[in-house]
């Protein structure tokens, strides 16, 4: 079934546009409460339908202006690039809608013509709005999982089969029933040949959440598989790599006293999971430090780079906060920079402090500013008390700040020397400068924002690190960004970066202010603060 085409040269595409958002507006205050059961129950199907049919219609106009190199003239480094400025939806959303796109899409013949979708049965019932997007998704990942020997008749009898079930079930039964159609495809075959085993393979880290705490997924090679369980067989056995038991030995089982084992491992309560995310950090920590890292990456120190304010050491080593909630009985009274009404910090949020409205917190800025987890070079948050832990019992590079941003304090100094200007980047920026961009600093090359080549100096006050596709926009040529450092006001010594014409007409210059979330929780924001 094919969805009707929008004839545009009777109908503009705003008109179009304007006669839906009119339809979803009646649909939207219409009353409910006087339609039957049954007109509610279609009327719950059909709002389901006409979603994914939009759907379908964005995925149509994503592909056009992809075809017209829309994402590169106006001055975007990648068609996914394209959708996360415009639409504001996450990376993973917007590779998602390119793979789409590169299945459901017809294709243009490089000798003029268009040929049909790779999957037009997908395309065809997302069109109708007969499956969503996560049938689509569950579908292409069985599809893509077929032998590469198999003749294409089968593969699109496949999709075929797979649509109809889509049509009738969750996405869960299509890939169970996928698995089932994929061992008839292939019956004497390996389970999944070896090229189909190579692309599912993929260690997925997410954000941190408010907690800090981050999830990890995706799916591990058999050889992959076969050395965790060597290492997790011996690092991960009761009593073993216990951070809760000070006699708890670190490193392989083999290495270590049997009695002493035995012992901790009769107090051990940790589960299984636990006992496999504790020698999982373990590893970790022990290949970190066994030198077969690299001296550095990126010009940065291969090792943990912790960067901390003075006001967060001085807090986290006189307790005039208390950094950990759990650490704090019921019954102890609350710290004198505390209002009485205000709750037990950092568990309300990622910065340490409580939004009594949005942005508006009730702890002073400079008690808040030092309970503020503390950045590594890569991105990630570490609550004070496990900084301190980490910098007492392993080897990390302490960067220590004055209240100007200034480094007091670089540790390990003799070989960091000429590491010292990428470290001393890391409190302005902390990442990519360009707007909106996410990377952390260890993703990022150093940008000189005034031209090298003409001025021939690299002083640290003319440098901003941007990650490659970034770094990639700045040129002089009409839809190139500009960039320069702020030297007054809030923003001195931050980077702004201005957008060429086809972005912003009036090229307003703009700041990332996505690793500073303290800034976008005041309330400002992108342009530069008056000063
Ligand atoms: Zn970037």
């Amino acid at each position: 079934m094919a969805a009707p085409v929008l004839s545009l040269s009777a109908r503009s595409a705003a008109d179009a546009v304007a006669a839906t958002d009119g339809a979803i507006g009646a649909l939207a205050s219409a009353d409910l409460v006087s339609l039957d059961d049954e007109a509610l129950r279609q009327l719950l199907i059909d709002s389901e339908r006409l979603a994914r049919r939009i759907s379908s219609v964005g995925l149509r106009v994503f592909h056009e202006a992809d075809e017209r190199g829309l994402p590169g003239r106006h001055g975007f480094g990648s068609p996914s690039a394209m959708l996360v400025g415009l639409l504001h939806i996450s990376r993973h959303e917007a590779k998602m809608r390119v793979h789409n796109d590169f299945h459901l899409s017809p294709r243009s013949h490089p000798s003029g013509g268009v040929r049909p979708p790779r999957r037009p049965h997908v395309a065809d019932a997302l069109a109708c709005g007969a499956i969503g997007s996560s049938h689509v998704k569950a579908i292409l990942d069985v599809v893509d999982g077929a032998p590469t020997q198999a003749a294409p008749d089968d593969v699109a009898e496949l999709e075929k089969s797979l649509v109809a079930v889509a049509e009738l079930f969750e996405p869960s039964v299509v890939r169970s029933v996928g698995t089932e159609l994929l061992a008839r495809l292939d019956p004497d075959g390996d389970p999944g040949d070896e090229r189909a085993r190579r692309k599912r393979r993929g260690i997925t880290l997410g954000q941190q959440d408010e907690k800090l705490m981050s999830k990890i997924g995706g799916e591990l090679s058999p050889t992959a598989r076969a050395y965790l369980d060597v290492l997790l067989d011996t690092w991960a056995r009761p009593g073993m790599n216990n951070p809760g038991d000070p006699a708890s030995p670190a490193g392989a089982y083999a290495d270590a006293d049997p009695e002493v084992v035995k012992a901790c491992a009769s107090r051990d309560l940790r589960t299984p999971a636990q006992c496999r995310h504790d020698a999982l950090e373990a590893m970790l920590k022990h290949f970190a430090e066994s030198g077969h890292v690299g001296g550095s990456h990126r010009g940065l120190p291969a090792t943990v780079v912790l960067t901390m304010t003075l006001a967060q050491l001085e807090a986290a080593t006189s307790r005039t906060v208390d950094p950990s909630p759990e650490s704090r009985s019921a019954t102890e009274p609350v710290v004198a920079d505390e209002a009485p009404t205000t709750p037990a910090i950092s568990g309300d949020g990622p910065f340490g402090g409580r939004a009594d409205s949005f942005g508006r917190f009730a702890t002073p800025p400079e008690v808040r500013a030092a309970r503020q987890p503390v950045r590594t070079a890569s991105g990630t948050l570490l609550p004070i008390t496990e900084t301190l832990k980490l910098a007492e019992q392993a080897h990390p590079v302490l960067v220590i700040f004055d209240h100007s941003g200034v480094p007091l304090h670089l540790g390990r100094t003799k070989r960091l020397a000429s590491q010292a200007q990428r470290l001393a980047l890391l409190p302005n920026h902390r990442g990519c400068t360009h707007p909106g961009c996410t990377k952390p600093a260890t993703w990022t090359q150093i940008h000189h924002t005034r031209e090298w080549a003409a001025y021939r100096r690299t002083n640290v006050d003319e440098l901003a690190p941007a990650c490659e596709e970034h770094h990639a926009l700045v040129h002089d040529r009409p839809n190139g960004w500009a960039t320069y450092i702020v030297t007054s006001g809030p923003d001195a010594g931050r980077c702004a970066w201005t957008p060429p014409r086809t972005v912003d007409p009036q090229r307003k210059p703009l700041i990332n202010r996505v690793h500073h979330p303290e800034e976008l929780c005041q309330g400002i924001g992108a342009p530069i603060r008056d000063g």
